[in-house]
């Protein structure tokens, strides 16, 4: 029994208008991925006539205010701050990978198979030796070469389902839910940030929520009576209940706190048909299914001789991602895999793909960096600077895989690796779990 409380909506507006946030925490994190993943499109992009670029518009830097895009200066309509110049562009990249990809029409991802889908990102341009460049127009780099363009993440410029679901976003202006209906009657939430990545672990852990599928709305008490309703009970990294199969299309509210003591937020859905993972191209994926992260996953097996060599479509199928599993030691384990597959990128000489195991370990240390509360103050101060010291030289490894240079490669590997023993070293013996 409750009232109806704020109700999140789907997002209806143009790319134009979807919400967008300045990236100052992600604009140091995303430039060599992007940079260097984008060699090609920006190489094909500076050949084409430079006379196209995004518009202009001025956006507010404050946190929340991102649906404010003016086309002409001045001050926010909102907070009153002094709006900021920004060229946001409309692209297409792949849902699990944003921005690692980016091409100007739809198609299908050469990563993973799945469609490509549509985001907004903010454009610069930089120079390779000084990835901290971010102009507003291309132009000459001081050691004479081109600038390269690079496209940024926005705060609520992904709107689009990462499994088949149906995506909302919450009346907080950060949060966007996915709710997905299985065929075997299993409604599955995925809780995300403003970036539409999934919410951390530890913050995935304080959420509670449940899914109503009867409730009665009556008009004299304005209150809503709940008639069948389900808890959602953490699996790993979503929300589930096992509601039945109900008539389609079938209506359900899933109504969920993001924290203790946080208003309850409500979601309606409206499912037509049931919900069905993105569906990739048999030919990139034939070797490795959909994930569905159903059972828990085993460490991935070590890449097979034939799936180095590159395939017809360019696309190794052992890279296709693997989510972050939840136990330190399963991490541990998939962390090493990926410096395994490295290695072995790197002696064949398939610098190109490096960068795919490199992502996902950094993703790995960074889902390990939550767990250093299991650790004592000494172990942490090893692991912390490790952490550091990785992410770093994924980039590095990302950006010199790209170039194609070998020693490059070579010695940021050796950082990559140094970064990973450290990080092993922390966790060794005796962690709980
Ligand atoms: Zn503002
Ligand atoms: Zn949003």
């Amino acid at each position: 029994m409750g009232t109806q409380s704020e109700t999140g909506h789907r997002d209806t507006e143009t790319p134009r208008k979807k919400f967008l946030l300045c990236v100052s925490v992600s604009l140091w994190l995303i430039p060599l991925c992007v940079l260097c993943t984008l060699c090609v499109v920006a190489a094909q992009t500076t050949q084409a006539p430079s006379t196209k670029l995004p518009p202009m518009s001025y956006v507010c830097p404050m946190p929340g205010d991102e649906e404010v895009i003016e086309d002409k200066p001045g001050r926010c309509r909102k907070c009153g701050m002094e709006l900021v110049p920004a060229r946001l562009d409309s692209v297409w990249t792949c849902a699990t990978r944003p921005l690692v990809v980016v091409e100007s029409k739809p198609g299908r991802c050469p990563v993973d198979g799945t469609p490509l889908v549509q985001v907004t990102a903010s454009v610069t341009w930089t120079c390779a030796d000084r990835p901290s460049t971010n102009a507003l127009q291309p132009g000459t780099c001081p050691d004479g070469t081109p600038m390269v363009k690079k496209y940024a993440a926005r705060a609520h410029g992904n709107h689009n389902p990462q499994h088949g679901g149906q995506f909302l976003m919450a009346p907080d202006n950060w949060h966007h839910i996915e709710g997905a209906y299985l065929p075997g009657g299993v409604f599955r939430l995925y809780v995300y940030d403003d970036f539409t990545k999934p919410l951390p672990l530890a913050q995935m852990r304080q959420v509670s929520a449940r899914i109503v599928t009867n409730q009665r709305f009556d008009a004299a008490t304005r209150a809503t009576k709940e008639i069948s309703a389900v808890p959602l009970v953490r699996k790993g990294r979503y929300l589930e209940a096992q509601i039945g199969k109900l008539p389609l299309p079938a209506q359900m509210t899933a109504k969920v706190t993001f924290k203790p003591k946080d208003p309850e937020h409500v979601f309606d859905f409206a499912f037509e048909k049931f919900s069905k993972e993105p569906v990739a191209d048999p030919r990139l994926t034939s070797a490795t299914p959909v994930e569905q992260p159903s059972t828990p996953r085993p460490a991935p097996a070590p890449i097979p001789d034939a799936a180095v060599s590159t395939s017809s479509s360019g696309v190794d199928p052992a890279l296709v991602p693997v989510p972050i599993p939840e136990t330190v030691p399963e991490m541990l384990t998939q962390l090493r895999t990926r410096t395994e597959q490295i290695k072995t990128f790197i002696d064949r000489g398939a610098f190109a793909s490096i960068y795919v195991p490199a992502f996902q370990a950094k993703d790995l240390a960074l889902a390990l960096d939550e767990r250093t509360s299991q650790l004592s103050g000494d172990r942490r101060k090893i692991m912390e600077p490790a952490v550091a010291r990785l992410v770093r030289s994924a980039y590095l490894l990302d950006a010199f895989g790209d170039l194609g240079n070998k020693q490059q490669i070579v010695d940021a590997f050796r950082l990559f690796s140094d970064a990973v023993k450290d990080i092993e070293a922390s966790f060794a013996q005796g962690q709980p779990r």
